[in-house]
């Protein structure tokens, strides 16, 4: 893996972390986003970043200094893929922006330019025509807060060149992330495979009426060793995202379990502003949850 110069598209949430971290970690950083005002908004989020990297990494002034002049902002596709080793997408999670984005991208990026998308639902084979270079694409993605939770999901689609592969996954690594490689096209990569499940049955034992929120997490505390059940990880998630799942499901499949509990957590929850730990309060009250009380795992 030889890449110098790597692109980043969108620069919102996502996309101005990945190009920091990149920065941060000794390569030349191109940020593209739509207009000039996106781009002053992209610069704020990326000097917003460098104290967090200050404060959670105890990097020095000078380190988060050189990553942040490492980076350069363009609002024209052509110049900010100029040069580019590997371009990185985080725009919009709508499928005619990407597709769009990738049908421009096809006609201004160098041959030499392996393309990657950080889609969270998405799959690489959608975008892999629109692209035109489907050997050269695939999916590389990053969780929130990329510099503590530093994971990185690389999925290959059935057109995918091994050897990219590789390089992206070794790229990955480069840029302190864990790489986790996927060799098929799964919705949901590794973690929502396994998360979104263990969630609903988790929410279904509650609507059902089986048990409460606290004998279900301390059965999975217990039984797994995990700092956190399956309501504490809610929390964090947001009561928001997983109504929209519920709600959703509950539509296409017309499940009255999934209404039921689509119904619970708007009129318990959402209604009520318990979103979570963004909130402070959801299944649990903040700080200070009950499941992290030392005798939470014991009897009451
Ligand atoms: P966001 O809305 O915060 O940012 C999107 C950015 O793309 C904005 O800066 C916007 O100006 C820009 N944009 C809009 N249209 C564009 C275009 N045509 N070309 C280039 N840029 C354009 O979104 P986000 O949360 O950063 O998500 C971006 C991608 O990252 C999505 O695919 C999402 O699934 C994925 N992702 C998000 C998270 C998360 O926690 N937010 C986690 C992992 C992956």
């Amino acid at each position: 893996m030889d890449y110098k110069n790597i692109t980043v598209a969108g620069s919102g949430v996502l996309g101005s972390q990945i190009a920091y971290q990149t920065a941060f970690k000794g390569f030349d950083v191109s940020v593209y986003d739509i207009n000039d005002e996106a781009i002053e908004k992209a610069k704020e989020r990326i000097t917003k970043l460098k104290s967090r990297y200050q404060e959670d990494l105890e990097a020095t002034k000078d380190d988060v200094d050189a990553a942040f002049n490492r980076i350069s902002f363009y609002s024209d596709l052509a110049k900010a893929t100029a040069d580019a080793d590997l371009i990185i997408e985080a725009v919009p999670e709508v499928v005619n922006i990407k597709t769009d984005f990738y049908k421009e991208l096809a006609s201004v990026a160098p041959e030499k330019t392996i393309f990657a998308t950080n889609s969270s639902t998405m799959l690489p084979s959608q975008f892999a025509d629109a692209t035109g270079r489907p050997s050269k694409f695939l999916a590389l993605h990053f969780a929130n807060e990329i510099w503590l939770n530093n994971t990185a999901e690389i999925m290959k689609h059935e057109g995918t060149d091994m050897n990219v592969f590789e390089e992206v996954v070794e790229f990955a690594k480069a840029i302190g992330m864990v790489a986790l490689p996927l060799h098929k096209e799964q919705p949901g990569y590794i973690l929502n495979s396994l998360l979104v499940p263990l969630l609903e049955a988790a929410q279904m034992l509650l609507v059902k009426e089986v048990a409460d929120i606290e004998t279900i997490d301390k059965t999975w505390m217990i039984a797994t060793g995990a700092p956190q059940g399956p309501f504490a990880i809610l929390d964090v998630v947001g009561v928001t995202t997983a109504y929209n799942i519920t709600k959703e499901k509950a539509e296409k499949t017309g499940d009255p379990g999934f209404k039921k509990l689509a119904d619970l957590l708007k009129t318990e929850y959402i209604d009520k502003g318990k979103l979570g730990t963004a909130t402070g309060e959801g299944f649990y009250k903040y700080p200070n949850p009950k499941f992290m009380e030392p005798d939470f795992l014991e009897n009451d």
